[in-house]
């Protein structure tokens, strides 16, 4: 294939906080020839989709700033959405990344080219690129979950949910219904509460909180910052330990009784009706699900205007929100703090890696990577926060900056072994898996006695990271080389297992060809698949022959059925089948799995 010359060698996709780590740490490792493609007309992902009244970080400001760029700006102990959005346009400017970034580009699909070991990315606006490596920026919670309760289309107010603020529509004086009581709806519903006529909170189940510790940064210590060389990294220092201490109450929940008797302190303190504190009070182990972080919540529910509703919705009317036990309370304005599809995170996305396996096929029994970032079946393909790479107690940019160093050290690793193709082998990914999800059964996230979407529809968990976030940042120091499969294209053309005449045959049409054609067993499937190229008059017309079977055949060996893909730059046709190939096999090289004790622990 020929490459534009304007082809980029690496491809980020997203421009948030994952998309930007990656940015740099490419440029800082002598990698300039990359683009980041962004929907968007502004970077800043979550933080310029979320802007709900209210919306901040429950994650202390001083730890929620990439290490290598501090934040000396923070004006409270937790910052504000303008402000986090602020801190990712300073960067954008102090790291010059605004010549790689291409807004208004979306992603539709992305295909593994095998023949020429890169992918063919295309945005919704039409742009092709065939980068060498791709990297998915978007995070988990990034598509709004709205769930389907019957009738919810007749509601004749304005529904939105918070990831998506309608401004348009100004609360004031209004009666709004609020569904969920997550991480988004304690930070809205008291900034609400003070102009909308009425507010009525549904709660399915009610969520553990510990009190936000918040206040503004003052003078006094901002100057300290600045004259004190250190004195801002000791602070976030101080902070990431306090956070990493946590992690033994999550991986041994009966440790949690100091942070539930905090959470129950706050409680106490804010809530004197015992109705209400009962209705408040979760019913399994703190941690299970996100612990909220807020001292505004309780108070807001308890104003005259906003009523805590824990009845379940049984359905949407036209005139607000009818609950199991029967009554209608309306409103004029719906708002859904309703979460995000977590699982549902490439569901719907063209992704198709090698040998035609498309995402969904992968990840049919559920999402599983190897250390968050690598897919077996989809070669130079890294993804950042992927499955189990999460924590409960620490800053996800902590989690972003290690995985953006790995991908880094996994492309120094390539360029090593003049490799164009980089690949976690089936068998480390299995055991990988294997490791984490026997270490996940005894944590808080699986055992705590609730349902949340760390926990796929299977209970299997899909998010957290059994350990603590240091031991997930040193196995991110070094990719450990026998975990991959490194080849290069080159290697892979002498290992041809057959160049020469063939034929195709689609119903009564019958064609030679010359083939060029590979194959290996395939651990994902336990098939033998042969792939290629395929060349010759006639195979524009089998092509054309779509909804007929074709055949392969090669001198006396067995007729075969294969598929033709797209033509390639040179005018041949990709060829590739499943099963017996239509050549004889020399040996098949069956991968031995990694074992467990060299994998070491997740911890
Ligand atoms: P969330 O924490 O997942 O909360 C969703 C809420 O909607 C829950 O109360 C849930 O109830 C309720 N809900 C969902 N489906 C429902 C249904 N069918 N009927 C009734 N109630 C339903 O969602 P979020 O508040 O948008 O936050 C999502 C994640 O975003 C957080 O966990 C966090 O990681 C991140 N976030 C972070 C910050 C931050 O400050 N760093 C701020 C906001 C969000 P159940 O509990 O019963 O499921």
């Amino acid at each position: 294939m020929t490459l534009a010359a304007a082809e980029p060698d690496v491809l980020v996709v997203g421009a948030g906080f994952a998309g930007l780590c990656m940015a740099i740490k490419l440029k800082e490792a002598g990698q300039d020839n990359f683009v980041v493609l962004e929907k968007a007309d502004r970077v800043g992902g979550t933080w310029r989709e979320n802007t709900y009244p209210g919306c901040g970080c429950d994650v202390m400001s001083l730890m929620y700033s990439f290490s290598f760029a501090p934040n000396r700006k923070w004006t409270r102990m937790y910052a504000r959405q303008p402000e986090i959005l602020d801190y990712i346009e300073r960067v954008v400017r102090d790291y010059d990344l605004s010549p790689h970034i291409r807004f208004g580009a979306e992603v539709i699909s992305y295909d593994f080219d095998e023949t020429t070991d890169r992918w063919r990315v295309e945005t919704r606006a039409g742009s092709v690129f065939h980068p060498r490596i791709v990297v998915a920026g978007p995070g988990p919670l990034h598509k709004p979950s709205v769930p389907a309760f019957s009738g919810r289309e007749p509601f004749r107010g304005t529904a939105f949910h918070s990831a998506e603020w309608d401004y348009s529509v100004d609360l004031t004086g209004k009666r709004v219904a609020v569904v969920g009581t997550g991480a988004s709806a304690v930070q809205f519903v008291p900034e609400v509460a003070k102009t909308a006529a009425r507010v009525d909170v549904f709660q399915r189940t009610p969520h553990w909180i510990l009190p936000k510790l918040d206040r503004p940064i003052t003078a006094g210590e901002k100057a300290a910052f600045k004259a004190v060389p250190g004195l801002q990294k000791a602070y976030r220092h101080a902070i990431y330990w306090s956070h990493e201490s946590l992690i033994a109450g999550f991986l041994h929940p009966r440790l949690m009784t100091v942070l539930e008797s905090a959470a129950r302190g706050l409680l106490r303190r804010q809530v004197h009706d015992p109705e209400l504190r009962a209705a408040l009070t979760p019913g399994y182990t703190i941690g299970c699900k996100r612990i909220l972080v807020s001292s505004n919540f309780y108070p807001a529910l308890q104003r005259e205007n906003v009523d805590l509703v824990t009845s379940g919705i049984s359905e949407i009317t036209e005139r607000g929100i009818r609950t199991e036990d029967g009554q209608v309370h309306e409103a004029d304005v719906l708002v859904y703090g309703t979460g995000f599809a977590v699982g549902d995170r490439f569901e719907n996305e063209h992704l198709v890696g090698r040998r035609g396996l498309t995402i969904q096929r992968a990840w049919r029994d559920g999402m599983e990577a190897y250390l968050g970032v690598a897919v077996t079946g989809f070669p130079n393909f890294f993804l950042m926060m992927g499955p189990n790479s999460g924590g409960g107690n620490q800053s996800i940019v902590f989690v972003i900056e290690a995985q953006a160093h790995y991908i880094t050290r996994c492309l120094a690793l390539m360029t090593k072994r003049g490799a164009t193709r980089i690949e976690v082998r089936a068998g480390a990914q299995r055991e990988f898996n294997r490791v984490i999800h026997r270490k996940l059964e005894g944590t808080v996230w699986n055992s705590g006695g609730c349902d949340s979407w760390y926990l796929d529809e299977t209970g299997r968990n899909r998010a957290a990271w059994p350990g603590s976030s240091a031991s997930y940042w040193r196995r991110l120091r070094t990719p450990d080389d026998r975990h991959f499969e490194l080849s290069s294209l080159a290697e892979r053309e002498n290992d041809t297992e057959y160049r020469g005449p063939g034929v195709l045959t689609s119903g009564d049409l019958t064609v030679g060809v010359e083939v060029f054609l590979n194959g290996h067993l395939e651990p994902l499937d336990g098939l033998y698949h042969w792939y290629g190229r395929v060349a010759g008059d006639g195979v524009d017309a089998a092509k054309q022959r779509s909804r007929t079977p074709l055949f392969l055949t090669i001198g006396d060996g067995p007729e075969v059925p294969a598929a033709l893909a797209e033509r390639d730059p040179w005018g041949h046709y990709r060829i590739a089948g499943a099963g017996t190939p239509p050549f004889p096999l020399a040996a098949v090289e069956v991968e031995v799995p990694v074992s467990g004790a060299e994998l070491a622990s997740a911890e």
